[in-house]
């Protein structure tokens, strides 16, 4: 445990002592005050993006031209994970904005909710040259700030889009065609694997799959939301 959620600690047991002492035994705790007493650290989006600053952690900085976020909806229910960004996300700092994105953009209409309502990153923020994998010590360096949106955002469920993305995110070497349309959980987050839309746009004829994964998505998500409404 580290020095700060020691003293956050030491802080709330002083306050609760003292409000026993005048006779308080019970209060409500709202969402916000669980959040910043769990994670004092990471309330927003905004802090995250603070915290990388202007990363250097890995040797990726030296032939990127920006550091490419990720964007959307900061209470999405849905956040779909690729690879990394390629030349055109590079150059207008937006995760998939190329071919690969407005194909990614018709699959999300394609339920029904509009690209904006989604949260989209990758699993790591800068071009690698030549679009080559992404190497280990990148993804190690990279993967706490990805994490740390996940636990901003805490989607119902993440789409990882292609091989790269799933086996990082569920640490497996599985193939993604074993993977895909199966649910998985990460940190408590349902995990639903399907083909990234690059590899679509090179074999088409595998768009139907994706479309079955999609409709699995939508109707896991309504299934959640009936629950959370009659509960
Ligand atoms: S890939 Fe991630 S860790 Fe590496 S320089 Fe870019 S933002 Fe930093």
């Amino acid at each position: 445990m580290d020095e700060n959620m020691r003293e956050v600690i030491s802080d709330l047991k002083s306050y609760l002592q003292y409000l026993k002492g005048m006779g308080i035994t019970s209060l409500p705790v709202s969402e916000n005050i669980s959040e910043k007493v769990i994670r004092p650290e990471i309330l927003t989006l905004a802090d995250v993006r603070k915290e990388l600053g202007d990363c250097k952690r890995c040797k990726l900085h030296q032939t990127r031209r920006t550091i490419v976020f990720g964007e959307g909806n900061e209470r999405a229910t849905l956040m779909f994970i690729g690879e990394g960004p390629g030349y055109d996300e590079d150059v207008q700092g937006r995760p998939f904005v190329g071919k690969a994105g407005q194909l990614l953009t018709k699959i999300i209409e394609s339920i029904n909710l509009p690209r904006e309502d989604v949260y989209i990153a990758n699993i790591i923020k800068c071009r690698p040259p030549q679009n080559r994998n992404p190497e280990p010590d990148e993804i190690e360096s990279c993967n706490p700030f990805l994490m740390k949106q996940i636990r901003v955002i805490q989607p119902k469920i993440i789409c990882a889009l292609g091989a790269f993305a799933a086996q990082t995110l569920l640490k497996t070497d599985t193939k993604i065609t074993a993977l895909r349309g199966k649910f998985f959980e990460l940190e408590g987050i349902k995990v639903i694997p399907t083909y990234h839309p690059a590899f679509l746009l090179r074999n088409p004829e595998r768009k139907r799959e994706v479309w079955e994964d999609m409709k699995k998505i939508a109707e896991w998500l309504n299934n959640a939301q009936r629950k959370g409404h009659s509960a």
